[in-house]
C-alpha cells in the first residue's frame, strides 16, 4: 500500500521549500507557507490509522504550537484498555505483558487504572524487594533530586564517596564501580575480568576466555547474548562476541575440566538461575565452584542482579542457605565472589542502580578512561543505593524471605500434591517458581497467570510453562497467606483451554 503520510509529508516539503523561496521576498506568502506546510502535515496524521485523539480531558495539554505535534495532547490513558492500545500503537513489541495497567504501588500492592488491587508476585523482577515506594527511599530520591542531580564523573559529587564507603562496607569489599542497568554491571564484570587476565594473570593478549552456564540469564546486550544458550534471546542478532565458552549449570565435572585451559580468566555464574525458571542448583554447586575457581586462579563472578540483596532469604545467594539472625555472619555456606555483580533492588526498583564488587588487586586494574557510564554514581542513584540498603537491614527482609519462603514452598508442595496441574515447585527465600505440567509451547501457565491476575494476584510465566513468585520481602504473614489461598483457589479452580 502507498505510504500516504510519506507521500503528503515529501509533497509538503517540496511546496514549503517552494514557497519558502518566493516568500524570501514577501511576508505574506512565508506566512501561507507555513500554513500549506501545517496543513499537510497535519492532515496527513488525520490521514494515518491511529488519529491523534480530539478528547479534551482535564489532566491533559495541548502542544500543537510545535508543526511537528499538530494540536497533539499528552493526556494521561483513563482505562487499562486505552492505555495497552497506545503502548501496542507506538511502543516497539519487545516484551509480551499480562493485560494488566498498573498506576500505583505501595508495600505489596498494585492497583491498575480502574482501581483494582492486586498482589505483586513478581516485584519486576525482584528489583522491588523493599516494596513498592518504600517511603524511605522515595523520600532520599526525591530529597537529592531537589538538590543536584547529576554532575556525571567528570567531577566528584558530594554523594558518591559516602556511598562507595556505605556499599563497600555493607557487602565487604574493597571498592565498587558503579552502573546502571543490571546488564551494565555484567558488561563491566567481564571487562575488569578480561583486564585482569591480561594485566595480573598474564593471558596472552586477546586470549581470555570467560565461562559461563547454559541456559543462563544475564541482560540483553550484544555481548552478553553472545553467551546465551536461548535462541530467542540470540536469533537473528550475529555476528556475537567471542571469548566465551558454555558449560551445564550445576555441573563441576564440567567446570572443573573447563578450569584446565590456562586462558580462562573468570566463571560467570547466577547463584540460583531466575530467568532459567527458578533453576536451583545443589547446595553445595556455589561453595564447590568456588573452591574450584580459587585453585585454578580463575575469578569467580557471581551475577547476583536478581538473587541478590536479600531475595533467597540471605543477604546474597553466594550465602548459601545461612541461618544469619541479623547481619551477614559469613557463614560457612558463603563464598565470596571475587567479583560481586548487583543491580535491581540496590535501588529498592525507584530508580536505575547496580554496581560491581571487587577487591583492590581485582579493580585496580581499571584505570580512567576504560570504563564508566555518565549516569553511574549519579548522587540520585547514591542516596537511593543508601537508603534501599537501609531498609534491607533494619527492616530484616533476609530473614523475613527465609521463613515465608518455607511458608509458601510447603504450601505449593502441598499443592502440587493435591493437582495434577503442578509438577514441583523449588526455590529458595522468596525467589521460587512452580512447574506446569504441560509443555513449554502450551499456553497453560499463560493462561493460569490470567486467572490468577482475575483473582488479585500478578506472576508471570517464564519459559513457557514454568511460574516465577517473587513477592516484594515486606510481604507478612496474614498477606501471604491470602496469597496462598488466591494461588490455591485458582489452580485447583483451572480448567485448561
Ligand atoms: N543478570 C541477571 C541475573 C538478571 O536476572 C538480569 C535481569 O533480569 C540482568 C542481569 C539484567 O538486568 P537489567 O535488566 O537491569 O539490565
Amino acid at each position: 500500500m502507498v505510504n500516504v503520510r510519506l507521500v503528503a509529508m515529501v509533497l509538503g516539503f517540496k511546496l514549503g521549500a517552494k514557497v519558502v523561496t518566493k516568500s524570501l521576498f514577501s511576508l505574506p506568502a512565508l506566512l501561507r507557507s507555513q500554513a500549506i506546510f501545517k496543513e499537510l502535515i497535519c492532515g496527513t496524521q488525520r490521514l494515518g490509522r491511529f488519529p491523534v485523539s480530539t478528547r479534551i480531558l482535564s489532566d491533559s495539554f495541548t502542544v500543537g504550537h510545535r508543526p511537528y505535534l499538530c494540536g497533539m495532547e499528552i493526556k494521561n490513558p483513563q482505562t487499562s484498555q486505552e492505555a495497552m492500545t497506545l503502548e501496542n500503537v507506538h511502543g516497539a513489541h519487545n516484551y509480551h505483558p499480562l493485560p494488566v495497567v498498573l498506576d500505583r504501588g505501595e508495600g505489596v500492592y498494585v492497583w491498575d487504572i480502574e482501581g483494582k488491587q492486586y498482589f505483586d508476585f513478581l516485584s519486576a523482577y525482584s528489583a522491588v524487594n523493599q516494596g513498592h515506594c518504600h517511603p524511605r527511599i522515595v523520600n532520599a530520591m526525591t530529597e537529592q533530586a531537589q538538590k543536584l542531580t547529576l554532575t556525571s564523573r567528570a567531577f566528584f559529587n558530594s554523594n558518591l564517596g559516602k556511598y562507595e564507603q556505605f556499599v563497600t562496607s555493607f557487602f565487604g569489599y574493597d571498592k565498587v564501580l558503579p552502573m546502571n542497568t543490571g546488564a551494565e554491571a555484567v558488561e563491566t564484570a567481564i571487562k575488569i575480568a578480561r583486564k585482569w587476565a591480561y594485566d595480573i594473570k598474564g593471558v596472552p593478549a586477546n586470549q581470555a576466555k570467560i565461562i559461563t552456564c547454559s541456559e543462563n540469564f544475564h541482560g540483553r546486550t550484544t555481548t552478553i547474548v553472545s553467551f546465551s544458550t536461548d535462541g530467542v534471546a540470540t536469533g537473528g542478532f550475529g555476528p556475537y562476541t567471542p571469548g566465551f565458552e558454555v558449560i551445564p549449570y550445576n555441573d563441576l565435572t564440567a567446570l572443573k575440566a573447563a578450569l584446565e585451559d590456562p586462558n580462562v580468566a573468570g566463571f560467570l555464574v547466577e547463584p540460583i538461575q531466575g530467568e532459567a525458571g527458578v533453576n536451583t542448583p545443589d547446595d553445595d554447586y556455589i561453595v564447590q565452584a568456588h573452591a574450584l575457581c580459587k585453585a585454578a586462579n580463575v575469578l569467580f563472578i557471581a551475577d547476583e542482579v536478581q538473587t541478590g540483596i536479600a531475595r533467597t532469604g540471605a543477604l546474597l545467594a553466594t550465602c548459601g542457605k545461612c541461618t544469619c539472625a541479623g547481619a551477614c555472619e559469613r557463614q560457612p555456606t558463603f563464598a565470596k565472589a571475587d567479583v560481586l555483580i548487583l543491580g535491581k533492588a540496590l535501588s529498592g526498583g525507584a530508580y536505575p542502580v547496580s554496581a560491581v564488587l571487587a577487591d583492590n588487586e581485582i579493580m585496580g586494574v581499571i584505570h580512567p578512561g576504560q570504563h564508566g557510564s555518565t549516569f553511574g554514581g549519579n548522587p540520585v542513584a547514591a542516596e537511593v543505593g543508601i537508603a534501599a540498603l537501609l531498609v534491607i537491614d533494619e527492616e530484616h527482609l533476609a530473614q523475613n524471605a527465609r521463613t515465608m519462603g518455607e511458608r509458601f514452598r510447603e504450601a505449593m508442595e502441598q499443592l502440587a500434591s493435591e493437582s495434577d496441574l503442578i509438577v514441583k515447585a523449588r526455590g529458595r527465600g522468596l525467589l521460587n517458581a512452580i512447574i506446569i505440567n504441560d509443555s513449554p509451547e502450551s499456553s497453560t501457565a499463560w493462561d493460569l497467570c490470567v486467572a490468577m491476575k482475575d483473582n488479585g494476584l500478578l506472576a508471570k510465566p517464564t519459559h513457557g510453562n514454568i511460574i516465577r513468585f517473587a513477592p516484594p520481602l515486606v510481604i507478612t504473614e496474614d498477606q501471604m497467606e491470602a496469597c496462598i489461598s488466591i494461588i490455591r483457589d485458582t489452580v485447583l479452580g483451572f480448567k485448561r483451554a
